[in-house]
């Protein structure tokens, strides 16, 4: 054969190598955190297009969330220097590789997107007289389709799914659902040739289903994952997944990898103690780095204490802002690296915990992200507005027209109601259907914008771009001073068709979007975002935020959790860190805190002055 080019293997360790050239049909590695799985993915893809003489059209590479396959297409377009090939292969997540194989033939797909599925969880729950928040619902449907254990009352998911036909929807699930039941043909199928799957531990019997499915024509399958990492089981994943796999295809290659590229000694004693805290039992992972400094443990005297100490701490290390207190008990001195806010990310359990630390970046002037929190997609103008343009992209989508005409124009619940199910029988074609619709309800004057509106956005709705169309709603509706639909609008400068943009939106509300991915939406600043969110991740600054007692692991009446998946949402939070890692808490310290090894720990506690605190507090009302 001939030899790779320069790079292409260059640096790979053995075990990488094998699984990169590995020519068997089917190939699972598992392996522990920063042992180089994704870059053995990315590299194997390369190395089958580039040695092994595949097409880019024949491969398929499967990621959990959007940003995930922004990052690899990022990662493979450097490698190939040629965005056209990266471009033929198909890199996506599940639900958005569903989206794409069921769009193009007959009618398109209409996705119910998470607001949209509330809503209409809610009416379930309003007319069977169930006390359950609509998440929750939503959560236990979810896990009924991927046929795990539910807790729902006979007749709730019926009626659910009653209600998602009669808007001619599909929600998350269903679009899998679909995807799967419907045979792939030919010219589809060769895309899957090459199929590639990340964090396969994660992956749900459903979409378990759909990889075999996939594969079912193919030439090789490619698995990776790392059951320790395991932190989805609430929605139906199961760890086990590679075990069975192992059960279905007799021949299954596996590969295991060993050594840890992303983190410091300390990092990995303490991660490693985290995890065997479970189960006693010992992980093969050693550091490839030789040393550094110790994991600091610094306990807060309050919540507010800790979020002072944090942001002081990031003004610190970015060399700026003026050092008080926070750094003489820091205890670490004036060392260490200089930073940037690029550098730094702070994880924690639920969003909820966020609000406090962002008031403290804020107070000290902390540039600073907030990543898959995107509380505008919820307001009611913003969703009315998506709403609006998938009703006239979509004649007969009535469920879109019934939203818009609530969210948008107040209209009562019974008209907006009787309007949608009218469009959804009569809407097909458009200009008539607009006067007709008018004139069946003629009294209406919620309707009259809508007409107006919906004539001027018709015809330019195919062919102008998303930013300009929604630039000139909110000027047509009066709505130029709405923030949220402002974010909205800024958010579209990146998709160039409006049915495009529709279904990144639609799509991303499930994890986080593509657009978090974005680099020029956001530079230069510190990250923030939940443990779940952190996935697959790496920073060279790692704060873990709020590791206190009913956090970590989390106690909730309304969301039952998992004590083992929320230690192992914890060591996916300590496996983050490349070189350092600040383990912060404020009230009780959590459990799983005192498995961490002494020696490799340096404890301190904040002394944000009393007086300083009630500066900032009152500051802050
Ligand atoms: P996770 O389980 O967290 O998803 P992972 O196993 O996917 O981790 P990667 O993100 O692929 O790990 O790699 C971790 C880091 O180690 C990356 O910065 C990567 O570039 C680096 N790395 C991986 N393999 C090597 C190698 N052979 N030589 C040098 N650096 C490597
Ligand atoms: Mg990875």
């Amino acid at each position: 054969t001939s030899q790779p080019p320069a790079g292409l293997l260059e640096g790979l360790n053995e075990e990488q190598l094998a699984a990169v050239t590995a020519s068997d049909p089917a190939v699972a590695v598992i392996a522990g955190p920063g042992t180089g799985k994704t870059k053995t993915l990315v590299s194997r893809i390369a190395y089958l297009v580039q040695e092994r003489g595949v097409k880019p059209s024949e491969i398929t590479a499967v990621t959990f969330t959007n940003k995930a396959a922004a990052e690899m297409l990022e990662r493979l377009e450097i490698q190939f220097g040629d965005k056209r090939k990266v471009g033929r292969m198909q890199i996506g997540t599940f639900h958005s590789l569903c989206l794409h194989l069921l769009d193009g033939d007959g009618a398109p797909v209409a996705l119910l997107d998470e607001s949209a599925a509330e809503d209409l969880a809610a009416q379930v729950l309003r007319e069977e007289g169930l006390r359950l928040s609509p998440r929750k619902f939503l959560e236990e449907v979810s896990r009924r389709k991927a046929g795990v254990e539910d807790s729902l009352p006979a007749g709730a998911l019926e009626r659910y799914r009653e209600l998602t036909a009669q808007a001619g929807a599909l929600d998350f699930d269903d679009l899998l659902i679909q995807a799967l039941e419907q045979k792939l043909p030919q010219k589809k199928a060769k895309a899957f040739s090459y199929l590639l799957v990340d964090e396969f531990q994660d992956v749900s019997p459903l979409q378990y289903e759909l990889v075999r499915a996939w594969n079912a024509g193919g030439k090789s399958l490619f698995v990776i994952g790392d059951p320790d990492q395991s932190i989805y089981g609430f929605r139906g994943a199961d760890a086990r997944c590679f075990a069975r796999l192992a059960d279905d295809m007799p021949g299954l290659r596996t590969i295991h990898l060993k050594t840890n590229y992303r983190s410091t000694p300390p990092i990995i004693s303490c991660a490693l103690a985290a995890i065997a805290g479970e189960d006693g039992k010992e992980r093969p992972l050693t550091p490839h780095r030789t040393d550094g400094a110790p994991v600091r443990l610094v306990t807060a005297e309050s919540a507010l204490a800790e979020g002072i100490f944090v942001a002081k701490e990031i003004g610190r290390m970015v060399g700026g802002v003026d050092m008080l207190e926070a750094q003489a008990s820091s205890g670490r001195g004036e060392g260490g690296p200089v930073r940037s806010f690029d550098d730094i990310a702070v994880l924690y359990r639920t969003h909820h915990e966020a609000r406090l630390l962002e008031k403290c970046l804020r107070q000290e002037s902390i540039p600073y992200v907030v990543h898959g929190r995107e509380d505008f997609l919820t307001d009611e103008k913003v969703r009315g507005t998506a709403a609006f343009f998938r009703a006239l992209l979509r004649p007969g989508d009535g469920l879109s027209l019934q939203q818009s005409l609530s969210l948008l124009w107040n209209c009562p619940a019974d008209l907006a109601q009787s309007a949608g199910a009218w469009w959804k029988e009569h809407g097909q074609g458009m200009e008539e259907g607009i006067d007709a619709l008018l004139a069946a309800f003629e009294n209406a004057g919620h309707l009259r914008q809508w007409g107006a509106l919906t004539r001027e956005f018709f015809p330019r709705c195919a062919k102008e771009s998303p930013y300009k169309l929604l630039e000139d709603f909110r000027l047509a509706c009066g709505l130029n001073d709405h923030p949220p639909l402002e974010k909205l609008t800024h958010m579209a400068v990146f998709d160039k068709k409006m049915t495009e943009f529709l279904d990144n939106l639609a799509l991303g509300t499930e994890g986080d979007l593509r657009r978090a991915a974005q680099k020029s939406y956001q530079s230069g600043a510190v990250r923030l975002m939940t443990l779940h969110g952190a996935k697959g991740l790496e920073f060279p600054v790692v704060f873990l935020w709020g590791v206190n007692k009913g956090s970590l692991p989390l106690v909730s009446s309304r969301h039952p959790t998992d004590p083992a998946e929320e230690r192992r949402l914890f060591y996916v939070g300590l496996t983050r860190a490349k070189e350092e890692l600040i383990i912060m808490t404020s009230s009780e310290p959590s459990p799983f805190l005192a498995a961490l090894p002494r020696e490799h720990l340096q404890a301190s506690m904040t002394h944000v002055r009393k007086a300083q605190e009630a500066k900032q507090m009152s500051l802050f009302d």
